[in-house]
Formats: structure tokens, C-alpha cells, sequence
């Protein structure tokens, strides 16, 4: 999340978690039922579907894709090969997370559609904690939910409030395919969320937020699906005035 991407570093300065209970907190609750419940459905799927050499072959640099790209809303590939393209991968989604002032970086946003993310909660190359997460999976979330001001490297220059859980246990695989469980708080739990979003099946940041939240950015939105229009000659595959809350996405957001 963030500013980019993730949540991008300068966001970061600026906007400190806060906790929902004031008046401006949505009215819609999370359920953490229902994240566990998308979590298992993305386990199965990437448990029959793993990707090919073809689908982890990129070329530096990495590129970010913004939104509207259809590869932000396509279903991503579990990984089941931890060899040196993988390595290199990760080194290259670290390397343009720095340069655009991301704190976590999710593969299909550079154009990968596979469960890999990398996140730096310090968004500073040689601070803070490089972690990589491969077929990540969500196994507890709390029942305390945070809001917090995101900004994703996919929607350029957007901020705004989503609401979720604050801390979570995850089980993911690392670079060279070892498996690890580890619990997560604060920031960093709040990055992973935001990445493990783009990774199940292309839940985007503003697929979280509520109507009031959305209405303030549907221009920026729409902006952006005409800057996609004007440089590919391509109809904008999602408009935000005909938005329909995905239905699992709808329910996890309903109180
Ligand atoms: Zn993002």
C-alpha cells in the first residue's frame, strides 16, 4: 500500500495509523471470517496452478503498472520453482520499490502475475527489514481494526482511509522455499494486507474502502482510466461510475 504501492514512504511521515474509533470510522466493520475464508480460496487455487519459466520471465527494469491494466485484476500463480530467476526477480522488485518511494510492492504490479511480494516497512534500501513472502496465506487476523491513510504505486498521488484489521498470522514460503509462520503488527501488518490484496485475485485498495472514501477519489480514479485510454488506444477495461463491489470483497466489508 502505499504511496505508492504500496504505502509510500512519504505517506508514511505524514500519516500515522489511527485507531477507528473515532466518528469518522466507516460504519462497515471487517470480518476477519471472510479474509480467511478469501485466503483459503486463493491456498486451493495456487495449490493446482503453479507458474511456468514463461510466466516468471521479465526484463529489467521493472516497470510499474498502473491501474486501470487488466493485470491488476488477474488471478495470480502460486510458485513452486525457488531458483536464481526468482532471486533476481525479488532484487528487481526491492530495486523499483526504492526508486518510487514504495514501502511493498506486490508482482502483478510490475507486471507478474504470480504470489510474490517484497515489502521494507523503512522504504529506505540498507533500513528496516527486507522481507520477501512467496504463496503467502492468511491464517488469524484480529478483531481490532485500524484505519489508515493508504496510497498504492499502481494509483499515483492517490490517499485515502481503508480499514483493516491491525495485526495478522501469516504462513508464507521464503526465497529459497522455506516455510515460515510469523505474526505481524502495526505497519508491517498493514503492508502485507494491502500486497496480499493485489495477490488474491486483484483486490485493489479502493475495493476496501467505503462509499463516502471512494467518492472522494472517483475523479482521480476516472483520471486515470483516461491517461490508460489516451496511451493504449484500448477501452478502460473497469470504470469507476459503473462500480460494482465485488461480492467477497462486499462482504468482508459488511458490519
Ligand atoms: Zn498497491
Amino acid at each position: 500500500m502505499a504511496a505508492r504501492c504500496s504505502v509510500s514512504h512519504n505517506a508514511l511521515l505524514s500519516l500515522l495509523p489511527r485507531p477507528m474509533l473515532s466518528s469518522r470510522a466507516p460504519s462497515r466493520l471487517l470480518r476477519p471470517s471472510k479474509v480467511l475464508a478469501m485466503a483459503r480460496r486463493g491456498f486451493s487455487s495456487q495449490e493446482d496452478d503453479f507458474a511456468s519459466p514463461d510466466d516468471l520471465r521479465f526484463e529489467p527494469p521493472l516497470k510499474i503498472v498502473e491501474y486501470p491494466h487488466p493485470i491488476l485484476r488477474a488471478r495470480n500463480k502460486g510458485i513452486n520453482t525457488f531458483d536464481e530467476n526468482l532471486k533476481k526477480l525479488a532484487d528487481e522488485m526491492f530495486d523499483v520499490m526504492y526508486k518510487t518511494d514504495g514501502i511493498g510492492l506486490s508482482a502483478p504490479q510490475v507486471g507478474i502475475n504470480v504470489q510474490l511480494m517484497v515489502f521494507n516497512s523503512a522504504g529506505e534500501r540498507g533500513e528496516g527489514e527486507e522481507i520477501i513472502l512467496v504463496n503467502p496465506i492468511v491464517y488469524r487476523v484480529s478483531k481490532k481494526t485500524v484505519l489508515f491513510n493508504e496510497g498504492c504505486l499502481s494509483f499515483p498521488g492517490i490517499y485515502a482511509d481503508v480499514e483493516r484489521p491491525a495485526s495478522i498470522k501469516i504462513d508464507a514460503r521464503d526465497i529459497t522455499g522455506g516455510s515460515f509462520r510469523v505474526n505481524l503488527s502495526g505497519l508491517p501488518a498493514r503492508v502485507f494486507q494491502h500486497e496480499f490484496d493485489h495477490l488474491q485475485q486483484g483486490v485493489l485498495f479502493f475495493d476496501r474502502m467505503t462509499e463516502e472514501v471512494l467518492s472522494s477519489i472517483r475523479s482521480q480514479l476516472k483520471a486515470l482510466e483516461v491517461k490508460y485510454e489516451s496511451q493504449t488506444g484500448l477501452q478502460s477495461p473497469e470504470r469507476i461510475d459503473d462500480y460494482k463491489r465485488r461480492e467477497e470483497v462486499a462482504g468482508f466489508g459488511r458490519a
